[in-house]
């Protein structure tokens, strides 16, 4: 049989984007993956074909050779789609939760046979959320974790009985396919709930699941640095698999709460502060709040401008999972203030300060900042 344009196999233009061709290829390498279709031989090929078209095409080089020379510019080279397999994960991942989809999809890429011929699939993992305030972020905490997952039954080892045999609905593999061919999606099998094997005589703990729930409290640990966002992995702390299969992980999602004054970026904090119209213009030694608590002086120079930003050094936020007393940097912004409501003597001071300073008179334009 000839071989088919690249291009043709992914359903691409020959300019598409790099973007369009991982799109195009994460389609159908879904809808024919050997591990949904393991006895299917024209998904197999369709996934086969797909996978050599985006391992040229996903190649700049490669695709440079292919578009100049055709087949024979990339002889060699192309073929070999296990290297395409394995970068599987990547290739889903980043795009808002494909990953995750593809994950449950194919039980996270490491579907196995256990010695008995069962499907062995990695459990689900498991994420909590976990909120901690800004100075907590930022020297770190322990948070306490309380939450339930499947655990391997203890009655039946997480055998679920005895009399094991192969589930005739799915002939083992735990999945059946759903979908309208374009789409296809695997699915639990119903029979067997995906453990690929049906049991004579099920556990009365666990009714043949291999799997019970356990509640679990845990200590975990939120490092220093850590932002708003972060994903904490604790690796074996998900959901047990089925028929033996490894633990998923737990993700601790964290929140950061905000906090009323400091706002903060990255490494470094910000602050700002009100100054009086004469601090600004004498200068003056202020105390102001910094993060780890309590108050620090210091020296405002005279004249200062009004949003001006002092640097006050190592009073930002340590590295993520850094050392503590290595911080970044506190910027402190100071406003200055136009005193409002002026007593008979203040008044006439500040007419005389004016004068001092031969102010009352018509201001030349300042040139617009670009
Ligand atoms: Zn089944
Ligand atoms: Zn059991």
């Amino acid at each position: 049989m000839a071989k088919r344009d690249y291009y043709e196999v992914l359903g691409v233009s020959k300019n598409a984007t790099e973007e369009e061709i991982k799109k195009a290829y994460r389609k159908i390498a879904m809808a024919n993956h050997p591990d949904t279709h393991p006895d299917d031989k024209a998904a197999e090929e369709r996934f086969k074909e797909a996978s050599e078209a985006y391992e040229i095409l996903s190649d700049k080089t490669k695709r440079q050779n292919y578009d100049q020379f055709g087949f024979a510019g990339v002889e060699g080279g192309a073929g070999n789609y296990s290297n395409v397999y394995r970068d599987f994960s990547d290739i889903f991942s980043g795009f808002g939760g494909f990953g995750d989809i593809f994950d449950s999809f194919f039980g996270g890429g490491g579907r196995t046979r256990s010695s008995s011929g069962a499907s062995v699939v990695r459990g689900a993992s498991l994420q909590y959320s976990v909120t901690v305030s800004f100075k907590d972020a930022i020297f770190g905490t322990k948070v306490d974790v309380s939450y339930s997952h499947d655990e391997a039954c203890p009655a039946c080892s997480g055998s679920g009985g005895s009399g094991q045999k192969t589930c005739p609905t799915c002939h083992g593999s735990g999945q059946v396919a759903r979908g309208n061919g374009f789409f296809q999606m695997a699915s639990t099998c119903p029979t067997c709930h995906g453990r690929g094997q049906v049991i004579d005589n099920p556990c009365a703990s666990c009714h043949g699941t291999g799997l019970t729930k356990k509640s679990e409290k845990l200590s975990v640990s939120i490092p220093c640095g850590t932002d708003d966002g972060t994903k904490l992995v604790l690796r074996g702390k998900g959901n047990a698999g089925p028929n033996g299969g490894p633990a998923g992980d737990l993700i601790i999602f964290v929140r950061v709460k905000e906090d009323k004054y400091f706002v903060r970026e990255g490494r470094n904090v910000f602050l700002q502060v009100p100054i009086s119209f004469t601090q600004a213009a004498l200068g003056c030694e202020i105390e102001v709040p910094v993060v780890e608590g309590g108050k620090v002086r210091v020296s405002i120079p005279a004249g200062i401008q009004s949003g001006k930003s002092l640097r006050l050094k190592n009073r930002g936020v340590p590295a993520f999972k850094g050392n503590p007393d290595d911080r970044g940097d506190m910027y402190l912004t100071v406003l200055v203030e136009t005193p409002k409501h002026l007593g008979l003597k203040a008044r006439s001071l500040m007419k005389e300060l004016q004068q001092a300073l031969g102010e009352d008179k018509s201001p030349d334009p300042i040139p617009f900042e670009r």
